[in-house]
């Protein structure tokens, strides 16, 4: 293959990454692999009173963290470089300038309340807004007086008078009308570029053969492609990415639940998972094959088999792929998720080491996400005064039938005390509940639920004899004796 693929990625660090972004990383990613070209990382920070702090590293991380390396750019440099925007003014002025010695480009004075009431002058009178090209064109001496009179002083650019089409790898060919394009912003006043000036400017600088992004974005390449031929800069193939909507059909919105990669990973999903999610939000290798390992994905992907329809969110489907994965999943592959998940978080699990957390994963099979196995697990770490008792587990597993289960617990107490220091292990724990057991004539549930209410005051926890032997006979002995007491206390 001749031709070299390059595609980039190209956030602002305005909020975390979004699952829809994340999808637009992976897609660009994937064509860049398939294709043995290079992805590329650009932080595209000019909107300076919209960059949010400590944004740009977190985005970093999570596209790290599922797995997306960048061959070229931020942080990780190239020929083209520097990769951040906000680093490269200079470059973007030198382009507006030449834009306007060929008076493809003009300055312009409006305040934004004039720009304002200019709009509403057009909604009134029911037409689209243009913004009006004064003839002669306003040149830098205007600008200089304009500045000394404490205007803002602006750069427009000069939109052809034209429809203009976009050759959409995805969504075909898109004509929008020269009514809807009037002259656009390029330069800010105090010299920030916009991001129109900027993407173009880039893309093409840094070699960019294919630029993948949101649907959102397409009503915009009109302009993009006007400013490439006006500075005689190539146009890269574009594919614009279907939407994505939430169940009901909406635009997907935090309003039904999380949207941010961040958020999915601190709520315990793996990162492999996420990824293949994402990779069916617009796409599908045919039939009906969904479950892919990043290295299928390089394989399969193709951008010519991207659906122009708006591609569903289905929150159900993401977990059921994680719980399915966490049960294949080798136990160093959970170990890393678990670790990862509680640096995270804020979770009383901090305090395990390895072998715990090992032990853990072990009683938690069957997990959906971590969450799950940190909430499950939570007990077994905090003090002993922070077990709640649940009234309804309390009346329905120790007070019923004239309090069998406390009659329980007193027996289970009596034998996991008499356990020998060096006993306490999960063989010796198990032989103890089978003994009751067979004492009772009952079944296993009418041994543990009673001692899993005790030790974590729920009638949910992780495998019994796991939990009680990383509780510790202290622990497990005193918080029995203190479920028995509630009988006392008159709980039921
Ligand atoms: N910086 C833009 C964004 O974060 C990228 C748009 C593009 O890919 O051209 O949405």
């Amino acid at each position: 293959m001749d031709q070299k693929f390059k595609t980039r990625f190209a956030p602002s660090p305005t909020g975390l990454l979004h699952v829809g972004n994340a999808r637009t990383a992976l897609f660009s990613w994937l064509l860049a692999r398939r294709n043995r070209g290079v992805f590329l990382l650009r932080i595209e920070d000019t909107d300076a009173e919209r960059n949010l702090p400590g944004a740009e590293r977190q985005i970093v991380e999570d596209l790290r963290w599922l797995g997306l390396d960048w061959d070229e750019g931020f942080e990780v440099g190239g020929p083209d470089g520097p990769y951040r925007q906000s680093e490269r003014l200079e470059i973007y002025r030198s382009h507006v300038q030449r834009l306007l010695d060929q008076h493809l480009a003009y300055y312009a004075f409006e305040t934004a309340d004039e720009l304002q009431a200019m709009r509403e002058q057009a909604r009134q009178a029911r037409q689209t807004f243009h913004y009006p090209r004064p003839d002669p064109l306003p040149g830098q001496d205007d600008a200089r007086r304009a500045r000394q009179a404490g205007r803002p002083a602006v750069v427009r650019f000069k939109m052809p008078d034209r429809d203009m089409t976009v050759s959409d790898l995805i969504m075909g060919q898109v004509t929008v009308a020269a009514a809807e394009l009037d002259d656009f912003v390029i330069l800010k006043d105090g010299g920030m570029p916009t991001y129109h000036l900027a993407v173009v400017v880039d893309d093409a600088l840094m070699d960019v053969t294919h630029v993948l992004r949101g649907q959102e974005f397409l009503a915009q390449t009109p302009r993009h492609i006007a400013l490439q031929e006006a500075l005689g800069l190539p146009t890269p193939a574009y594919a614009h990415l279907p939407l994505i909507m939430d169940m009901k059909g909406r635009k997907l919105s935090k309003r039904d639940g999380d949207v941010e990669v961040r958020a999915f990973r601190r709520g315990g999903y793996l990162p492999e998972v996420m990824v293949n999610f994402l990779a069916l939000l617009g796409w599908s290798p045919g039939g009906d094959r969904e479950k892919l390992t990043l290295e299928e994905l390089i394989e399969l992907f193709d951008v010519a088999r991207v659906s122009r329809t708006s591609a569903k969110f289905d929150r159900d489907k993401l977990l059921a792929f994680n719980t399915d994965a966490a049960a294949a999943a080798d136990q160093d592959r959970l170990l890393a998720g678990l670790t990862d998940y509680i640096a995270l978080n804020d979770t009383p699990l901090s305090a395990a080491d390895e072998t715990t957390l090992r032990v853990l994963l072990g009683a938690n099979k069957g997990f959906r996400t971590f969450r799950d196995v940190d909430v499950k697990s939570r007990p077994i770490f905090v003090a002993d005064e922070q077990i709640e008792y649940d009234p309804k587990a309390v009346k329905k597993v120790l007070a019923r039938n004239n309090g069998d289960g406390y009659k329980m617990l007193a027996e289970l107490l009596a034998e996991l005390k008499s356990l020998a220091d060096s006993q306490w292990s999960t063989e010796s724990i198990e032989e103890v509940l089978d003994r009751l057991c067979q004492r009772h004539e009952v079944g296993l549930g009418k041994v543990a639920q009673p001692l899993r209410v005790a030790v974590s005051g729920t009638t949910i926890s992780p495998s019994i004899y796991d939990t009680i032997f990383l509780l510790g006979q202290d622990k497990t002995c005193s918080r029995v004796a203190r479920a028995l007491r509630l009988r006392e206390d008159g709980a039921g």
